[in-house]
């Protein structure tokens, strides 16, 4: 199972399961995952040491790169 917030992996027998009055499920690897998510509500993907951080980011370069190659031709 991956963390809802940072998206690594949580080994079994550890982590945090979180269920919301919704039903919402969410699954946190440690508790500053968790806190990062329901007390401080920040965004996985402003947070610069998440995966999906890393992800947007990661194609933020490359649409730059392109970017640079069209300007050059
Ligand atoms: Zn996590």
């Amino acid at each position: 199972m991956d963390c809802t917030f940072c998206g690594k992996k949580i080994p079994q027998g550890t982590g945090i399961i979180f269920a919301r009055k919704t039903g919402q499920v969410q699954h946190f690897c440690t508790r500053k995952c968790e806190m990062n998510t329901n007390k401080l509500h920040r965004q996985p993907r402003e947070t610069a040491w998440t995966a999906e951080y890393k992800k947007v980011k990661a194609t933020r370069i490359t649409a730059m790169k392109h970017a640079k190659e069209k300007k050059a031709n």
